[in-house]
């Protein structure tokens, strides 16, 4: 997960987790994001559901099958 920020930066605070594969800052949706953007855990996605891309979730999903897609 890479996260997007506002539009004054990291000083905004994270606008959107977006999943990107390990090593590129181009989502899955493909949104291009900072290199030096945070990364967290794909496991923090149940997490923050209100932040995260709906798009990347999707995709994500359907590339890995066996990830929950959301925890009761
Ligand atoms: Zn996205």
């Amino acid at each position: 997960m890479r996260a997007e920020y506002g539009p004054s930066g990291p000083s905004d605070g994270v606008k959107t987790w977006h999943i990107s594969h390990d090593g590129s800052s181009v989502a899955l949706c493909g949104r291009d994001l900072s290199p030096a953007s945070a990364v967290q855990d794909p496991e923090m996605w149940s997490r923050s559901p209100d932040l995260n891309c709906h798009t990347c979730g999707a995709l994500f999903l359907r590339e890995t099958p066996y990830m929950p897609a959301e925890h009761e």
